[in-house]
């Protein structure tokens, strides 16, 4: 049915020039399955990205973390969708659970700006997930329902969107998912997917994981039917990335 397997690498806060360079090595060398098999796209921190696109294998593409809600100005700090576009990145991350949880950004929030970054033609990784608290309290299924609808109610066309779900509890922790959990999730999403916005987009929105996936995890991952990839943090600074997306065969 043609869902292309997406791995994201999601360096964070992390880095120094020389350090890219290296982490840009490494990926230039690994030996990893063709563009029809898989779509690879990194996200350094914004300062960096120009330096990696100048650098990086042309089958691999960068991802900003971020990007402000509207038309760039008086926004001391922030980045523009305008800016990303001018510059030639062609992904961008938003609604991370960092920034959800430690800056305060709320699900309507994050809809208005996967909007705004998709209206500037931006392709957006879009993250949604449940903390611990709300798993023990069995809402997960209506956390991440929540969080996908407010992305919903301001979208129309999802084609350049890929739905993370990374649940809180699993990220950076070392407590990866199970396959099974991980599958849960991802079907319920399909499942509001189909109901909610269309059968088709159920069918073509790509889900993928994150949280603590690494190069022994995500073969069995990868393997489950509505796990259509994934989004890595630590692992992706780390030479086993190339393991990660050689589980897309
Ligand atoms: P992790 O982070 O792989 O280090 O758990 C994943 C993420 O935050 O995207």
């Amino acid at each position: 049915m043609g869902r292309k397997f997406f791995v994201g690498g999601n360096w964070k806060c992390n880095g120094t020039t020389e350090e890219v360079k290296k982490i840009v090595k490494t990926l230039n060398d690994g030996q990893v399955p063709s563009q029809d098999v898989v779509e690879v796209v990194v996200s350094p921190p914004y300062v960096y990205l120009p330096l990696v696109k100048s650098i990086l294998r042309p089958d691999f593409h960068v991802a900003a973390q971020n990007c402000w809600v509207k038309k760039g100005g008086a926004y001391t700090g922030e980045v523009s969708a305008e800016i990303l576009v001018d510059l030639d990145i062609p992904w961008v991350i938003i609604g991370h659970s960092e920034r959800r949880l430690i800056l305060g950004e709320s699900n309507e929030f994050v809809g208005d700006k996967v909007a705004y970054a998709l209206s500037k033609g931006l392709k957006v990784i879009a993250c949604v997930g449940e903390t611990l608290q709300q798993r023990e309290a069995g809402t997960t299924v209506e956390v991440v329902a929540a969080q996908t609808k407010a992305i919903a109610d301001r979208v129309s066309d999802w084609t350049n969107v890929v739905l993370a779900y990374e649940p809180v509890w699993a990220i950076g922790t070392g407590k990866v998912a199970t396959p099974a959990q991980a599958q849960e999730v991802h079907s319920e999403l399909r499942k509001w997917l189909h109901e909610n916005i269309s059968p088709e987009v159920a069918a073509t929105v790509r889900i993928i994981y994150g949280g603590s996936v690494n190069g022994a995890n995500s073969k069995e991952l990868a393997g489950q039917p509505d796990v259509d990839g994934f989004l890595v943090g630590g692992a992706s600074l780390k030479p086993e990335f190339i393991d990660i997306i050689k589980s897309a065969e």
